[in-house]
């Protein structure tokens, strides 16, 4: 470790469900062998995050959010290869590396996701991290990248080339990956496919990025935004249908596509959106969804429609990434200028989080990035 301990962590941190962000400076109290201590340059602002706020949860100590990280590694624990200090590095979701799905190079679906991700504390419950008040999670999605410098593993810690430009590449850590990965990854369209994407917020605009990237024949997107279309349009979008002024979705598409879509992507969350999303499909489609339901969320479908038209419906989770190969390839593509992500960000300095968020939430803003102070 070449860290001098201790540090001071300037964090955004929610003290308690419902109560909004307050600034504080913080003390980094240790760093274990393991781990990986990244000095953060910006942070997307994803919607997980702001579900997060309200939710009861993490209730018994404060927590730092954000999970869209980049930025320089600072400092590497003992047992840590493969890094070194001083690092670009993109940071993702952790996973364990050692249960079945993990084996199998399939990180997303971790058995261990959930306690990892979401539980915003290390393994045997302590945190690095210290207020006034005594200790504060960290670890969210292995980064709680709300603060200036973040505690990590090498499995969510992404390297980057030396030249790119790194306050932008954050949000490849969750929502550019789970929208590009499931078109990259999951749904595959050919050349000649026709593809439908229900919401154009950052996710859905990345799966048209990636579906445009692919040369996809038919890219619809569908969003009750207009501006949210515009963007679409501007990022590859065929065609966009805004469900306001149309008196049936499902009929405009099988007119669109000649009969029904070979692939759709529902990323809203919305069980009605995602049975129409099912019912745009023609005969062998595949619906991929990627919206975060409340846990025992119920869908209705038509079930003899599945079956009848062997239509699949798969759930995807950051966009069945292994993110040390798809977040290079997406900055590739970036850099190609075929993946043209900067369309869609706006810059906020991270004193102006909650501007960002506010934005975010009235759709004003697809994908907010905060920049930390130098
Ligand atoms: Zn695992
Ligand atoms: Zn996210």
């Amino acid at each position: 470790m070449t860290h001098e301990a201790p540090l001071t962590v300037r964090a955004a941190v929610l003290q308690r469900p419902g109560a909004g962000l307050r600034f504080e400076d913080l003390t980094l109290t240790d760093l274990r062998d393991d781990e990986v201590l990244v000095r953060l340059v910006a942070t997307g602002l994803c919607h997980t995050d702001i579900s997060f706020f309200n939710r009861p949860f993490l209730v018994d100590r404060p927590v730092v959010l954000g999970h869209e990280g980049a930025g320089y590694v600072h400092a590497v624990g003992s047992s840590v290869h493969g890094l070194s200090v001083g690092d670009p590095v993109v940071l993702s979701f952790d996973s364990c590396g050692l249960c079945e799905s993990c084996t199998r190079d399939e990180p997303a679906y971790c058995h261990d996701f959930v306690d990892l991700n979401f539980v915003a504390q290390r393994r045997d419950g302590t945190t690095a991290l210290r207020g006034a008040d005594g200790p504060v999670r960290h670890a969210f999605f292995g980064q709680s990248s709300f603060a200036t410098y973040s505690v990590c593993h090498p499995r969510n810690v992404v390297r980057l080339g030396d030249d790119t430009d790194l306050a932008m590449m954050g949000p490849l850590g969750c929502g550019f990956q789970t929208g590009a990965g499931a078109v990259l990854n999951v749904l595959q369209p050919s050349k000649t496919d026709s593809l439908v994407v229900f919401g154009s917020g950052s996710v859905g605009l990345a799966a048209v990025m990636a579906a445009k990237a692919l040369e996809t024949a038919t890219i619809i997107a569908v969003d009750r935004l207009d501006s949210r279309l515009q963007a679409a349009t501007a990022v590859g979008a065929t065609h966009t249908l805004n469900p306001a002024g149309i008196a049936d979705v499902v009929a405009a598409v099988r007119e669109i596509t000649g009969g029904g879509a070979h692939r759709s992507l529902d990323t809203t969350a919305n069980m009605a959106v995602l049975r129409q999303s099912v019912e745009v499909l023609r005969p062998r489609g595949v619906c991929g969804f990627v919206g975060g339901a409340a846990a025992g969320t119920e869908l209705c479908v038509d079930v003899r429609d599945i079956m009848m038209n062997g239509k699949t419906l798969r759930g995807i989770i950051e966009g069945d990434s292994r993110p040390h190969e798809l977040i290079p390839r997406l900055v590739a593509l970036y850099r190609a200028g075929r993946f043209p992500m900067n369309e869609l960000i706006r810059f906020y300095a991270f004193e102006d989080i909650d501007r960002a968020i506010s934005d975010s939430e009235r759709g004003d803003v697809v994908k907010a990035v905060l920049r930390m102070p130098d």
